[in-house]
């Protein structure tokens, strides 16, 4: 993690590091995680760069600041060619509808289930630079947000087990990707 330091718009960071990720059962996977105050501040820039290189190196979906040591309200998400920076999200919204999806994560290294996730879900947040943003989302972006969120809450996904059973409403997708 010694990188070197690098200026971006008059502040001082690190090069992006790739950091350790946590794994079940380590306890701050299980910690309800604390607001971030002041999303603009150094602490806070350098660690979303660092998430957003470590999920690029993990080849993941999606990554909670909890996942990387951090108990803190923040989330990022790589989904479509598309990424997403979350502080403090919050679910606004959801779908009466669920459904079923197998899911895997980043924390639980080769493990795959079927998780029951609401089927849209409005969230609620701030950017980067601190400004409010809504994201609706339907399908496997809504799930990427539920599992990342849950995060947030110390909920990992093996509590959202879902009963297996075949049901017209199981997603068709098979996930290759952790979150
Ligand atoms: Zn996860």
């Amino acid at each position: 993690m010694d990188g070197q330091w690098i200026l971006i718009r008059s502040q001082l960071f690190k090069t992006m590091a790739i950091l350790p990720i946590s794994i079940y059962p380590d306890s701050i996977l299980l910690k309800k995680a604390k607001k971030i105050k002041d999303p603009k501040s150094q602490e806070i820039q350098e660690l979303i760069l660092n998430m957003l290189e470590t999920m690029k190196s993990s080849d993941g979906l999606g990554l909670a600041a909890p996942q990387v040591g951090k108990s803190l309200r923040l989330c990022v998400i790589s989904f479509e060619g598309k990424t997403h920076i979350l502080i403090n999200p919050k679910v606004s919204s959801k779908s009466w509808k669920k459904v079923t999806g197998e899911e895997g994560c980043l924390s639980f290294p080769g493990v795959f289930l079927p998780i029951k996730r609401h089927k849209r879900v409005s969230v609620k947040a701030q950017d980067r630079n601190g400004d409010k943003l809504v994201i609706k989302a339907d399908g496997m972006l809504s799930r990427i947000l539920q599992h990342e969120i849950d995060h947030l809450e110390g909920i990992p996904f093996i509590k959202r087990m879902a009963k297996i059973k075949k049901s017209k409403d199981n997603e068709k997708i098979q996930w290759k990707k952790a979150l």
